[in-house]
C-alpha cells in the first residue's frame, strides 16, 4: 500500500493549500481520468512488464485469478493498478449438487452447443445477449443462489479470499445470473417461487412473477455478497460485470450495491452492436447508475476478443466502439474491457487506447 499511501500524503499536502478541498478520496478514485478495469485472468511470468503493460494501456484496476495475488500486489502498487480478486459461481467439484437446473428444453440446448465444434457456434453469444430468435443458455453451469448452502460457500470463500490476501484492493464479480438468463428450475428454487407467487397472483401473471422473483432474488444475492465484503474489509472496492444477461432487463446493474458496476455497452461478437445500440446504453449505464444507490458508479463494459483462428474484432472496430462510448460518456472516462489478451500480444493497441480514453 506505499504507493498509494504516499499518493494519499501527497494528496493531504496538496488539499491543504487549497482552501475549497473538502474530501478525501483514494488515489484510485484521484486519477482524474476514471476508472478503468481490465479482466486479466492470471498473471504468472513476466508479472512487472505485465503490470507496466496494464498501467500503459490506461487501466488503473485489474480483475486477476490465481493463487499468487500477493506476488501481484507490490507490482499493481508500483504501477498504479488495484488488484481485485475474480470471483465467480462456477461450481466447484464438491458443489455440484447447487447446481442450477434447467428445463428439458434447455438441457436440450445446451447439448446442442456443446456438439457444435464450429467457431460460432451458428451465432451463439457466450452469454451476451442472444441475436434475435435464437435461445440460448450458457454452457457454463453456475451455483443456485436460492440455496442456502450456496450462500454459505460463498460467504466461505470470502473468508479466505480476505485471510489470503489482506492487501487486495477488491473483488470483482463476475458470472453471478442465471445459466438460462431467466430462471433457476431446481427444487429449491421452485419451492421459493412457488411461495412469492401465492402472495403476487392477484396482480400479475405467472410468468411476471418469475421474471420478478428472478430479478429480486439475484439483486438480493449481489448484495448480499457485497455487504458481507464490506463487513470483511469496509474499505475494499467492489465491481462486478453484469453477466451472463438477464434477458428480461439487460441493464438491471444499477440495482446493484457495488462501487463500480460494469455493464455491456458493446459485446465481443459478430454481429458487433451497431452504434445507435452502444450510444443508448452507455447513456443509460452513465445516467442511471444512482438511481438505486448513491455509492454506486456505472462502467461502461467493451467485450474485446482478438483470435486469429476464430472470432476476432478487429482494432478499427474495437476503437469506433470506443469513440461512440466515448461521445455518450460525456467527461466520464470510466472503462471496463475483457480480455488482456489483445493488449499483452500488441502494445501498439495500449498505447493507442491509452491516448483514446485520456484526452
Ligand atoms: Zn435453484
Amino acid at each position: 500500500m506505499k504507493i498509494i499511501l504516499l499518493l494519499k500524503n501527497l494528496f493531504t499536502v496538496l488539499c491543504a493549500s487549497a482552501a475549497f478541498c473538502a474530501i478525501t478520496i483514494s488515489a484510485e478514485d484521484n486519477k482524474p481520468d476514471g476508472f478503468r478495469l481490465i479482466w486479466a485472468g492470471g498473471i504468472n511470468l513476466n508479472i512487472d512488464k505485465i503490470m507496466k503493460r496494464i498501467s500503459d494501456s490506461g487501466f488503473n484496476a485489474a480483475a486477476v485469478s490465481g493463487a499468487n495475488l500477493n506476488t501481484l500486489i507490490p507490482y499493481g502498487q508500483k504501477h498504479n493498478v488495484g488488484i481485485y480478486y475474480w470471483f465467480h459461481i462456477i461450481p466447484p467439484e464438491n458443489m455440484k449438487q447447487f447446481a442450477q437446473q434447467m428445463s428439458p428444453e434447455e438441457n436440450e440446448i445446451l447439448q446442442k452447443l456443446t456438439a457444435d465444434k464450429s467457431v460460432d457456434k451458428n451465432g451463439y453469444q457466450f452469454g451476451g445477449e442472444p441475436l434475435p430468435g435464437h435461445r440460448e443458455v450458457l454452457e457454463s453451469p453456475l451455483l443456485c443462489f436460492h440455496c442456502p448452502e450456496t450462500v454459505e460457500f460463498c460467504k466461505k470463500h470470502l473468508d479466505a479470499v480476505f485471510e489470503r490476501y489482506p492487501e487486495i484492493t477488491g473483488i470483482a464479480l463476475d458470472y453471478i445470473g442465471y445459466q438460462n438468463y431467466r430462471c433457476c428450475r431446481c427444487k429449491q428454487s421452485t419451492a421459493l417461487f412457488e411461495e412469492y407467487y401465492k402472495k403476487v397472483q392477484s396482480r400479475m401473471s405467472r410468468e411476471a412473477a418469475l421474471e420478478q422473483f428472478s430479478l429480486e432474488t439475484l439483486v438480493q444475492f449481489s448484495n448480499e455478497l457485497s455487504a458481507y465484503i464490506r463487513k470483511l474489509k469496509p474499505e475494499a472496492r467492489i465491481a462486478t460485470h453484469v453477466y451472463p444477461v438477464f434477458i428480461p432487463d439487460p441493464l438491471y446493474g444499477n440495482r446493484l450495491d457495488v462501487d463500480y458496476c460494469c455493464q455491456t455497452v458493446a459485446w465481443f461478437f459478430k454481429p458487433y452492436w451497431p452504434p445507435e445500440k452502444i450510444e443508448k446504453y452507455t447513456r443509460y449505464v452513465i445516467g442511471n447508475e444512482k438511481k438505486y444507490f448513491p455509492g454506486a458508479r456505472g462502467v461502461p463494459f467493451i467485450g474485446l476478443y482478438q483470435n486469429p483462428q476464430g472470432h476476432f474484432k478487429s482494432d478499427e472496430e474495437f476503437f469506433n466502439e470506443l469513440e461512440v462510448m466515448k461521445k455518450a460518456s460525456s467527461a466520464r472516462r470510466d472503462l471496463s474491457i475483457c480480455s488482456f489478451a489483445p493488449f499483452a500480444r500488441n502494445p501498439e493497441l495500449g498505447k493507442k487506447l491509452a491516448v483514446e480514453i485520456i484526452k
